[in-house]
């Protein structure tokens, strides 16, 4: 009976794999296309004041609408561009991309751009950087790049140069999900960072007293080492208040906005005009 249970659920499992294994290929094929046919596109989430609400700035966050298939999250197909070598391409749209639509906000806000490991591989994301910030007139200060844990482990020493030439153009580096990977903390000291992610999983785990020690612990460090700290995944006005208690200058979550497309960021920022016109800047702005 046992052997024909194995044999059952054996049965069972390989349809499912057949078909995320063909969902897979589709994906990568699908992909190379995704570019000319204008499938592409960027969302931007507000990072804000964690005290007044008031935006500072926007990550750009990838989206694929697939013709057939839908809205695909980058959580499934980045790892795909990754192995299929087409990240470099998708990259350097999404840098274009974001680039030419932060120019459109005003001058003090900037935009933050999620670069993967494989990217910092290829030798032209330098010079490509460069080039977009000077055809939108984009100030380098106003450009943030977002890196991974993972990144820094692969590939130390081109990171680490690569790190230095972005720093050399004005851009900030930010450290993404820190406190998931497997970073050693001497990488603080070791890599130009300006500013430190959380990661949502601590914000999210907020009433676990573990977690609560690590956000502290990560706010105290950040803050020591002259960084500005990040508090991701915000959704309640508990979890604003301990990370603000804690001394995190900067928040992002669904509590203050969702990835809002170009046109609704422009419609946010004309609202929090508004607002400090009429003198509403309270302690907590909420849009
Ligand atoms: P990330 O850089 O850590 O981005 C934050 C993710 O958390 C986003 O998911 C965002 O929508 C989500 N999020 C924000 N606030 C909340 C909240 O309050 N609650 C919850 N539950 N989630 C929240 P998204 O857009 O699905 O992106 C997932 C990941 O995909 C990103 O994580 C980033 O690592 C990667 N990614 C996104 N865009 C790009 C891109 O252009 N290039 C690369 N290489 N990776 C990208
Ligand atoms: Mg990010
Ligand atoms: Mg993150
Ligand atoms: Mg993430």
């Amino acid at each position: 009976a046992a052997k024909l249970a194995g044999r059952g659920r054996y049965i069972a499992f390989q349809p499912t794999m057949k078909r995320d294994f063909l969902r897979r290929q589709r994906l990568i094929d699908d992909l190379r296309r995704s570019i000319g046919n204008d499938e592409l596109f960027l969302l931007y989430q507000p990072i804000v004041d964690i005290r007044t609400a008031r935006t500072k700035g926007f990550e750009a966050l990838l989206r694929w609408r697939h013709p057939e298939l839908g809205l695909i999250s980058p959580g499934e197909f980045i790892p795909l561009a990754e192995t299929s070598g087409q990240i470099a391409a998708i990259g350097a749209w999404v840098i274009e991309t974001a680039c030419r639509q932060a120019a459109t906000w005003p001058g003090h806000l900037f935009v933050a751009v999620n670069v993967s490991a494989r990217q910092f591989a290829d030798a032209s994301l330098l010079e490509h950087v460069r080039a977009r910030l000077v055809a939108n007139g984009l100030e380098g200060r106003r450009l943030a790049i977002e890196i991974t844990e993972s990144m820094l482990i692969d590939n130390d020493s081109t990171a680490l140069s690569v790190l230095h030439e972005l720093k050399a153009l004005g851009c900030r580096i930010a450290l993404d999900d820190f406190g998931t990977g497997y970073a050693s903390l001497s990488y603080l000291t070791r890599f130009p960072f300006d500013k430190l992610k959380i990661d949502q999983s601590f914000i999210r785990a907020q009433n676990d007293k573990d977690s609560a020690a690590i956000v502290s612990m990560i706010c105290a460090l950040g803050t020591r080492l002259g960084l500005e700290i990040v508090a991701e995944g915000i959704e309640t006005e508990a979890q604003r208040l301990l990370v603000e208690a804690m001394g995190c200058q900067l928040g992002q979550g669904y509590m203050f906005d969702r990835p809002l497309a170009i046109g609704a960021t422009h419609a946010r920022l004309a609202r929090e005009e508004e607002a400090q016109a009429a003198g509403r800047t309270g302690p907590f702005f909420a849009p």
